[in-house]
């Protein structure tokens, strides 16, 4: 869209739920469209206040200190992806009959009449790896792209760029999917469906509904995980556009309508001319980095969405091959004395850590920070055979370690109680104690991070700087 165009927002009165950084966005880009906008917020501190000043110069308003009522002859409420959708400010403006809807609605709003085409992906684990794959693909098909949604520059600003796009791989939470009642994507997959954000959703059947929205409307494919039924029960309940394809991806041989692996290669049996008879070669497993299964399960669903989109096979292996993937996910910091040390740090529920865990036959798992409400039996039961051992941090570690009393009662565990800064240096230097050469000491600890670190960026740098420092001592 250019400036020239008017869009439906201009004039309107439009309240912005909380002075984050997406509510910061959403109020600049809403009011550099002509919108009359008030920012609220509950907060009424001296940093609230300094983030107040700058906006309040380019003339948005903004009210702290009330969260609750709904400022009058408000049009339309945007939201944030911290408030509940119980909060009160959204019930008053259902009751008020005003419409509540979240960034990526706004941005699909915006979207020009020769719009990008948006390939979507969410899913519990492993949407920000299979977005920025999907990216990686699209542009090695030559294709003018951009990974966006949950992920880097906020998607309005995207939007509203002076780039233009063919196509956007746009990653959405299940926050997102909620409040974008319009949103119609090209194709769409869901990665996996495990409890997580349950606090915010209430029940694990309206994260999944909300998770489902994704496929609503879908022109060409809807991509489900074959391993995981949830997915293949979401698209059967979406509507979708005529013609619009439900396309497996598996870690096994495919059938027909799916991706899959056989002998060490990705293959396609959906989007070729017979798919009863035919297979197309994609990539090599080896193609994807890291190999790990729950790695190459995003690769075929990156690749599903752009052979949907139309991509060819060889853009496919090279987007895969160009792909790096960020910071703590499965990042090999060093091998000391014969032991790898694998930083999974971003593993911050139970289901990304036995992704992590299946990936490797021994190991040392450190672990442990907050649950969030889960539970470990599940975990532990199914990694149990491959732990060496096993070491504890963090506030919920009583959970772990009773998990594994229960469990894998023969798996020697280091139960670490201190919290302090040192205390990640202790764990590691216990887990290389515990390990044996051809052992990997993978920190995938299947909690969050906020009991010790202020996020799992830092948990993961912690880990790395032990490591370094172990392999000065023992080379
Ligand atoms: P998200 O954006 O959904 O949080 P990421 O791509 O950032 O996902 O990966 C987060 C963590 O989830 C990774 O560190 C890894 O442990 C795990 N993970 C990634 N992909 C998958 C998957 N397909 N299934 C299960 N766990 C996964």
């Amino acid at each position: 869209m250019t400036s020239a165009e008017p869009s439906e927002f201009q004039g309107k009165h439009i309240t912005v739920a909380g002075l984050g950084v997406s509510g910061i966005s959403a109020a600049r880009a809403l009011a550099g469209l002509g919108a009359s906008v008030t920012v609220v917020d509950g907060g009424d501190s001296e940093a609230h206040r300094e983030r107040a000043v700058p906006l309040e110069k380019d003339g948005i308003s903004v009210r702290l200190g009330d969260a609750v009522t709904l400022p009058e002859g408000t049009d339309l409420v945007v939201t944030s992806p911290g408030w509940k959708p119980e909060s009160p400010l959204f019930a008053a403006a259902a009751q008020a009959g005003v419409d509540v809807v979240g960034d990526v609605e706004i941005a699909w709003r915006l979207r020009g009449p020769d719009a990008a085409a948006w390939l979507a992906i969410t899913g519990t684990n492993g949407k920000t790896t299979t977005t920025q794959m999907l990216a990686s693909i699209l542009r090695a098909a030559g294709l003018r792209t951009a990974a966006v949604g949950n992920i880097g520059t906020p998607i309005i600003d995207v939007i509203l760029g002076e780039e233009t796009h063919d196509v956007l791989a746009v990653e959405l939470s299940s926050y997102q999917l909620h409040w974008a009642p319009s949103l119609r994507a090209h194709s769409a997959a869901v990665l996996n469906l495990a409890p997580d954000h349950l606090d915010w959703h209430g029940s694990m059947e309206a994260y999944a509904a909300d998770k489902g929205r994704i496929y609503e409307g879908n022109q060409v494919a809807c991509v489900y995980n074959v391993a995981d039924r949830a997915t293949e029960n979401l698209v059967r309940e979406a509507d979708v556009e005529e013609g619009c394809r439900a396309i497996g991806f598996t870690l096994g041989t495919p059938g027909p309508s799916e991706l899959g692996v056989v002998d060490g290669i990705l293959v396609d049996r959906a989007f070729v001319a017979d798919r009863q008879k035919q297979a197309q070669e994609l990539a090599e497993v080896s193609d994807v980095n890291p190999p790990a299964p729950h790695n190459i399960a995003n690769a075929l669903a990156a690749a599903a969405l752009a052979r949907a989109y139309g991509v060819e096979p060889a853009a496919v292996r090279d987007g895969l091959r160009n792909f790096q993937p960020d910071a703590h996910r499965i990042a090999h910091v060093a091998d000391v004395a014969g032991v790898a040390y694998i930083d999974d740090s971003k593993a911050t529920n139970t289901h990304a850590a036995e992704a992590s865990l299946a990936a490797y036959e021994s190991i040392v798992w450190i672990a442990g920070g907050l649950a969030k409400g889960a539970t470990f039996d599940e975990l532990v039961q199914k990694s149990a055979k491959r732990l060496r051992g096993a070491v504890l941090i963090g506030a919920d570690r009583a959970l772990i370690r009773e998990a594994l009393a229960r469990h894998a009662p023969e798996v020697p565990v280091v139960d670490l109680e201190r919290t302090d800064t040192g205390a990640m240096s202790a764990a590691v230097q216990e887990a290389a104690r515990l390990a044996e050469p051809g052992d990997t000491v993978l920190m995938a600890p299947a909690c969050a991070s906020m009991d010790m670190f202020t996020n799992y960026n830092k948990r993961g740098e912690a880990f790395a700087d032990a490591v370094r420092a172990l392999g000065a001592e023992r080379p």
